[in-house]
C-alpha cells in the first residue's frame, strides 16, 4: 500500500522532482497574495507528528535508497523548530542513506527563527530553503500582498546564509504589469544583490481566474505584460545584477523562454542572447501561451 497520504494537489520546485514528498503542512499560513492560487481551496494546517512518523517509517521501509526528500506544502518551515526537529531526525533514521531535506518558506517564518535554530536544522540535514520573494519593490510586494517588505526578506535571507542553509530564492516576472515593469526589475535587482542566493528562480507572471490580480486586470488596474515585454524585464533585471555565485533558472513551465546561466560567470553572455532575441523577435522562439502552465 503507498505510504504517504496527500491532501489535494501538491506542489513542489523543479529541482525536487526526485525527491520523496511529504505534506507535513497542508496550504500555506499566509494564502493572501494576488496572484496565487496554489492552496485557496486549503485552509492551513499542520499535521500530526504522530502521523508523520508513521508515514515516514512506513515509507522508509518501502524506498530505504530515498536521498532527498521535500517537505510540502506552502511552507512548512513555519513549523516550530521543535516539531520540523522531530520530523528530521526521523526522516534520518528511516532513510539511511538520506542527503538531504528541503522546504519552501514564507519570509516571516526565517524571521521567526534564530540564526541558532536554523543551523540547528541544517545539522540535521535541512539542506535547502525553497523562499518566495516575488519582487524586490517594496511597492510592488504590498500591491501584491506578500506580507514582507523587501528589508524583512533581507534580513530573513541573512540568517538563512549565516546559518550555512543554501538559499534559493524565487520571482515572478511580470509581477508589476507594464505600469511598474522598470521598478519591478531594478529593485529586485538590487534586494538579489543584498541577498546574494545560491540559486534564483524566475517564474514568469499566470493569470488565474478568480484571484484577486484577476479581478484587477478585469477591473483595467492591471495591465499584464506581453510575452516580449517578460524578456525585456528579465534583461533590464539581469544588468544590475552582480552576485558572487548564484545558479540562475528559468526552467519553469510558466516561462516564456527557458533560460540557466551561472550568473558572476555567464551574465554577459545572458545579456547578449536576450539582446539578441529582442531584436529579432523571431517567431516560435517564445513558448506560446497555450503551453504555459504552473
Ligand atoms: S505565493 Fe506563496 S506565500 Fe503567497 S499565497 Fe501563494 S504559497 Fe502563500
Amino acid at each position: 500500500m503507498f505510504p504517504l497520504k496527500y491532501e489535494g494537489d501538491i506542489y513542489r520546485p523543479p529541482s525536487e522532482a526526485r525527491s520523496l514528498i511529504l505534506q507535513a503542512t497542508v496550504g500555506c499560513s499566509h494564502n493572501r497574495c494576488t496572484f496565487c492560487a496554489m492552496y485557496k481551496q486549503k485552509k492551513y494546517r499542520e499535521r500530526e507528528l504522530e502521523e508523520l512518523k508513521e508515514e515516514i517509517h512506513a515509507a522508509g521501509r518501502l524506498w530505504p535508497q530515498t536521498r532527498r526528500v521535500f517537505l510540502a506544502d506552502g511552507n512548512a518551515l513555519t513549523m516550530t523548530t521543535e516539531k520540523l526537529r522531530s520530523i528530521l531526525q526521523h526522516l534520518d533514521s528511516a532513510f539511511p542513506l538520506l542527503e538531504r531535506v528541503a522546504v519552501y518558506a514564507n519570509p516571516q517564518d526565517l524571521l521567526q527563527k534564530e540564526i541558532a535554530e536554523l543551523a540547528e536544522l541544517r545539522s540535521l540535514k535541512l539542506g535547502m530553503i525553497y523562499l518566495g520573494i516575488e519582487s524586490g519593490s517594496g511597492s510592488v510586494l504590498q500591491a501584491v500582498r506578500k506580507g514582507a517588505s523587501p528589508e524583512e526578506i533581507a534580513r530573513g535571507s541573512a540568517r538563512v546564509k549565516k546559518a550555512g542553509i543554501p538559499l534559493s530564492v524565487t520571482l515572478i516576472n511580470g509581477l508589476a504589469g507594464l505600469e511598474g515593469t522598470e521598478e519591478h526589475a531594478r529593485e529586485s535587482a538590487r534586494l538579489l544583490n543584498e541577498i546574494d542566493p545560491d540559486y534564483l528562480g524566475l517564474l514568469s507572471l499566470m493569470i488565474i481566474p478568480g484571484t484577486s490580480l484577476y479581478r484587477e486586470i478585469k477591473a483595467g488596474r492591471f495591465t499584464p505584460l506581453g510575452p516580449w515585454d517578460m524578456i525585456r524585464e528579465i534583461r533590464l533585471m539581469v544588468e544590475h545584477l552582480s552576485l558572487s555565485n548564484c545558479v540562475f533558472r528559468a526552467n519553469h513551465a510558466s516561462n516564456y523562454l527557458p533560460l540557466k546561466a551561472v550568473l558572476s560567470r555567464d551574465r554577459e553572455s545572458l545579456l547578449a542572447t536576450l539582446d539578441a532575441l529582442l531584436k529579432s523577435k523571431a517567431p516560435g522562439i517564445l513558448r506560446s501561451e497555450h503551453y504555459r502552465m504552473l
